[in-house]
């Protein structure tokens, strides 16, 4: 059997998190020569779920390696409403914090929206909050939430022709696939695409999947995104992580994508790997959101 050599397909989104890991370091060394601190990401994590807990962590280890300062505030599952909507003011208010986000799924007692509504604007370097994904929605300046971010900081860095091209989005989460439509969407290059935004409730899914020329899988649903759904050509941008039990890893668990990679592949004219795609794009676009809280950018009064 001869296999064929993907390599040349493949988005590498851990070089490109690297190569944008590498300038904020440089942004590092800039504004300590000019005797200010560097940017500082607190996160908050409340419990002791698995997937959490690796992204917190890995959060933190970025910040590390690029000369951030970074802080963890931990709580039990248990923790009240109320005590943990006081923390949020708490560091709205703390000058040493330039940005900070609160790790998701929370437990349900505790309701999101309010979290969310919380945190400083000026400090959703998650850019979950309503004012900045209105200021998303309008096209003024915001932190744009990391996923979709790194999507398009992807598509710019492999150069992929968007405008003009039928971008299907599978997935209208808040987080990833309502916020990369209206991006995909946008006169701005990347952008300029005509956007199909999927979910579990639209008809014919294969028929629009087959007419896209770049297809985002945002679902949670492993390998759902097969061959025959795919145009040749089509560029395929894989957001899905699920961790699926596999006895022969360390951890006990694996990694899987929304697209079934061995058979999209070789359709596929680029695609994104998982793990290595987006994953680590998500990651480097949250140290820009931060960085840019650091600066004030977006909120120059605060
Ligand atoms: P989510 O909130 O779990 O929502 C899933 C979306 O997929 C919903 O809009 C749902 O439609 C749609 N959907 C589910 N089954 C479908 C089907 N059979 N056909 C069409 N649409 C279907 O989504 P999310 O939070 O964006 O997460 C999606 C995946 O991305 C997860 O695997 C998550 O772990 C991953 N993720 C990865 C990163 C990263 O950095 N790599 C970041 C964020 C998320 P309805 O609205 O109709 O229910």
């Amino acid at each position: 059997m001869i296999t064929e050599d993907l390599s040349h397909k493949l988005i590498d989104g851990k070089k490109v998190s690297l190569a944008i890991q590498e300038t904020l370091r440089t942004e590092v060394e800039k504004l300590l020569a000019e005797g200010k601190r560097a940017p500082h990401l607190a996160a908050v994590l409340v419990g002791n779920d698995g997937g959490s807990e690796t992204y917190v962590a890995s959060k933190i280890k970025t910040c590390a390696g690029i000369g951030f300062g970074s802080s963890l505030f931990r709580f039990p599952d248990t923790v009240s409403e109320t005590e943990l909507l006081e923390k949020i003011r708490e560091m709205n208010g703390n000058r040493e914090i330039d940005g900070f986000i609160v790790q998701l799924p929370l437990p349900r007692h505790i309701s999101v929206d309010k979290v969310i509504e919380t945190i400083h604007p000026a400090k959703d370097v998650d850019g979950f909050h309503p004012q900045n994904v209105g200021r998303l929605m309008l096209g003024l300046p915001t932190y744009v939430s990391a996923t979709p971010f790194g999507i398009m900081k992807l598509l710019e860095y492999y150069k992929i022709e968007t405008a003009g091209k039928h971008c299907v989005v599978l997935g209208r989460s808040n987080i990833v696939g309502t916020p990369v439509s209206l991006l995909m969407s946008r006169n701005t290059n990347p952008g300029n695409a005509t956007v199909t935004l999927c979910h579990s409730k639209t008809r014919n899914l294969e028929e629009i999947t087959r007419s896209a020329d770049i297809i985002i899988a945002a679902l949670g649903s492993p390998e759902f995104v097969k061959g025959s759904m795919v145009k040749e050509g089509a560029v395929v941008i894989d957001v899905g992580t699920t961790r699926v039990p596999d006895a022969g890893t360390k951890s006990g668990f694996r990694l899987k994508g929304d697209v079934a990679f061995a058979e999209v592949a070789p359709r596929a004219g680029m695609i994104t790997p998982v793990p290595g795609g987006v994953g680590p794009m998500t990651i480097a676009s949250l140290m820009q959101n931060t960085l840019k809280a650091a600066r004030n950018e977006i909120y120059p009064a605060i």
